[in-house]
């Protein structure tokens, strides 16, 4: 049902996620939602400039978390990276702006905290990978295809921005 789930999804979601209509996929892993950092990863996104699309909380299932990280199923720690996950509640987002990805990842920091440099979410609020607070897309593809996973198309907003014009040129 999920990969069925993926492939409508896939034909739905068209190929315009260019320049400032670009996507990402976010999510406040369990930790960060016990840690009560819900309030504080949303504020950092928007106080960048991006537009939030899309929000929920949801406890993720196993299939669709074995699913988000099947590139990394031959890893040691899959099955504890799936167990993480499923632990507790996740807050999964979609945000969108210019070069949103790559920005993204630059404010979560690295993977491993220890590597992630204060000022960054991993940098500042986490100490172990195992541990790590967030996650979010690594690539405009990847993007595309977590959010088709994580939400339906209706859950995703087009919206005019007031600021709009004092973000961009
Ligand atoms: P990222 O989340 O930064 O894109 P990866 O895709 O490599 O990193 O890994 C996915 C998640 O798996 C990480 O965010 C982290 O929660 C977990 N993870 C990665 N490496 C390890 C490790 N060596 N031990 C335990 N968990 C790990």
């Amino acid at each position: 049902p999920v990969a069925d789930l993926v492939a409508k999804q896939s034909r739905i979601i068209e190929s315009g996620w260019t320049g400032s209509n670009e996507r990402t996929f976010i999510s406040v892993k369990p930790d960060g939602v016990q840690r009560r950092l819900v309030g504080e990863i949303v504020h950092r996104f928007e106080r960048k400039g991006f537009k939030l699309v899309g929000m929920k909380l949801l406890q993720a299932s196993a299939e669709q978390l074995r699913e988000h990280y099947r590139d990394l199923s031959e890893k040691p720690f899959y099955s504890s990276l799936v167990k993480y996950m499923s632990s507790g509640p996740i807050v999964v987002m979609a945000w969108q702006g210019h070069d949103v990805v790559k920005s993204a990842r630059k404010m979560l920091g690295e993977t491993n905290p220890a590597d992630s440099l204060p000022g960054t979410i991993r940098g500042d609020f986490c100490v172990e990978v195992s541990r790590n607070v967030v996650h979010g897309s690594d690539s405009v593809e990847s993007a595309q295809r977590e959010i088709s996973l994580w939400f339906e198309h209706h859950e995703l907003l087009c919206w005019e921005e007031c600021s709009q014009p004092w973000i961009y040129a």
